[in-house]
């Protein structure tokens, strides 16, 4: 991580405890682009961690900023034997590419579950696993130490892991995607990455088949993974959103499946949500025209009754009792 680590909410009212804790390890979407024209906002992709003040921890999506959290979970356990849960969006690239750098998948005694939507005919072990086939690394995923199973999430089937209740949402998103909302500590927390508007059919599709005139089922299909998308959030602390696009270039990538902050307003508003945090960074934003969607955002989210923020990496958000009432 190249950025300082700052926190946001709890942590300036002193108040931690009863607290879930959410680490950005990567924030951009698509590929990595570290260098010096990201050094704020960071190069990694999309990889969050979430801890319950009772010690429990999620890992959400595997970008390359899973490789950093990997060496913290292995240096923090010392080497003794340990589960990891990790949720996955779906599995395009930049939300699996840390997955065979994850340094606890090399010590033995060592559970990784990897929560997926089934998204080609494949079994997702094939599908996951496939990405360390021996063409393209050299050591493959079912051959390190760690044991790794798999597990198919189902939209709106609820999930107990550890002392977080995960509820899986469909998303919009060429052969689809999931979101995740997840509650503990008394509090919520929504992890919604990739997704596209609800204006187009993208889930179960490849995007260079283009955009398609819309036939009275697939608006009814849409119209119903909005309404639920929107059912998912309501009354959600924290979402963190897919706001890759600014409008101008998504009005020139309709179909590439992400959304714009002004989107992620829309749902958000109506789902009542207290705080928006933009994510799954474009590659081509540069830190300073992020500051200015940092500071144009904060301030039109304020004229809605939403607070905005916007992810960088090593940034620490803690929710809580005191954020809400806050
Ligand atoms: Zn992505
Ligand atoms: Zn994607």
């Amino acid at each position: 991580m190249k950025s300082a680590r700052f926190f946001v909410s709890g942590a300036a009212t002193g108040y931690n405890f009863g607290d879930m804790e959410i680490t950005f390890w990567g924030v951009r979407g698509s590929y990595p682009v570290p260098g010096p024209g990201t050094v704020r906002y960071g190069g990694q992709t999309s990889c969050v961690e979430v801890r319950s003040s009772g010690g429990g921890c999620l890992i959400v999506d595997a970008g390359t900023g899973l490789r950093g959290l990997g060496q913290k979970l292995a240096r923090e356990g010392g080497g003794a034997a340990q589960t990891h849960h990790v949720l996955l969006s779906h599995v395009h690239w930049d939300h699996i590419q840390g997955l065979p750098f994850f340094e606890p998948a090399y010590i033995p005694g060592t559970t990784i579950v990897v929560y997926a939507l089934l998204t080609a005919a494949d079994e997702l072990q094939q599908v996951i696993g496939g990405i360390t086939r021996h063409e393209f690394f050299p050591v493959p995923l079912e051959a390190a130490p760690a044991r790794i199973l798999y597990h198919e999430v189902e939209p709106g089937l609820r999930m107990g892991i550890g002392d977080f209740s995960v509820l899986p949402i469909a998303l919009n998103h060429p052969f689809g995607a999931v979101g995740y909302r997840v509650e503990s500590d008394g509090t919520s927390l929504a992890y919604v990455s990739d997704t596209a508007p609800f204006t187009e059919v993208l889930h179960k599709q490849h995007f260079l088949r283009g955009l398609e005139p819309l036939s009275d089922g697939d608006r009814t299909v849409l119209d119903q993974i909005r309404a639920d998308l929107v059912q998912s959030l309501r009354g959600c602390d924290t979402v963190i959103y897919d706001t890759h696009f600014l409008p101008e270039e998504y009005a020139r990538f309709p179909h590439y499946g992400h959304s714009t902050p002004e989107h992620a307003l829309e749902i958000c508003v109506e789902a009542k949500v207290r705080r928006l945090v933009l994510y799954h960074h474009a590659p081509t934003h540069d830190d300073d025209l992020m500051d200015r969607m940092s500071r144009d955002y904060k301030k039109r989210g304020a004229s809605m009754g939403i607070d905005v923020i916007t992810s960088a990496e090593g940034m620490i958000l803690r929710i809580g009792v005191q954020g809400v009432a806050a």
